[in-house]
């Protein structure tokens, strides 16, 4: 199964996808989290896109693009991967399409989560993330059982530099310039799936999986 996640930041595709990931046994990949790995272990790929991260803009495509056909085609993805946070533009799709063609791997699903820019903020603003294994929380809907310690690892919570709200504004505005537009795209060749993810995480994630595994 060959997923993509759309949907704007903080329509919960990183959470979602994770536990997808799990439930199903395909491995998630973030460009999100494949950049800020890059920057924590202070490679070029992560000090280049830093650059853009830090005010919200995107990394530019052939940086992302090249990143990512390196990872699908690693053993672990022959049967299937969740994309989460790519592609972001149609040129990104385009080029995605073309990997995936030359390798004979056929896209099967792309899932579009809806949500409202109230809930995109309140969502983005509470979000917390570990230093250490990249889970998720957030300050008052999926609060950690000790402030600021993850769950999973003990691991030190800590606010996104891109989840503050001046920045929040500004990846909205990219979503709705860049990204929005692979909703068309993906429906034209009717791969398209909306999902309500305004809803309770786990409503949400219901909704997914039945997709899934049709
Ligand atoms: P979000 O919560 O906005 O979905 P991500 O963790 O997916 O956040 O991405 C964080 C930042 O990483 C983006 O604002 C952008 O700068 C960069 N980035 C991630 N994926 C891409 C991509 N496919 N194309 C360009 N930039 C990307
Ligand atoms: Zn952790």
């Amino acid at each position: 199964m060959r997923v993509i996640l759309l949907g704007p930041p903080g329509a919960g595709k990183g959470t979602q996808a994770a536990s997808i990931s799990t439930e199903v046994g395909i491995p998630h990949i973030s460009t999100g989290e494949m950049f800020r790995a890059a920057l924590k272990n202070g490679t070029p790929l992560g000090l280049e896109a830093k650059k853009y991260m830090d005010s919200g803009e995107l990394v530019p495509d052939d940086v992302v693009v090249g990143m990512v056909n390196e990872r699908i085609q690693q053993p672990d993805c022959s049967d299937g991967f969740l994309l989460d946070g790519f592609p972001r533009t149609i040129v990104q799709a385009q080029k995605l399409g073309e990997t995936m063609e030359e390798t004979g791997l056929k896209l099967d699903l792309v899932i579009n989560l809806q949500c409202s820019d109230k809930t995109v903020v309140a969502r983005l603003s509470g979000r917390r993330v570990c230093k250490s294994c990249g889970a998720i929380y957030h300050v008052e809907n999926m609060p950690p059982k000790q402030d600021g310690v993850c769950d999973k690892c003990g691991g030190e919570l800590y606010q996104r530099d891109d989840d503050k709200a001046d920045t929040i504004l500004n990846r909205l505005e990219v979503y709705r310039n860049s990204t929005e537009a692979l909703i068309d795209y993906y429906r034209q060749k009717d791969l398209l799936k909306d999902v309500d993810a305004n809803a309770q995480r786990e409503e949400t994630l219901k909704a997914m999986l039945a997709l899934i595994k049709k």
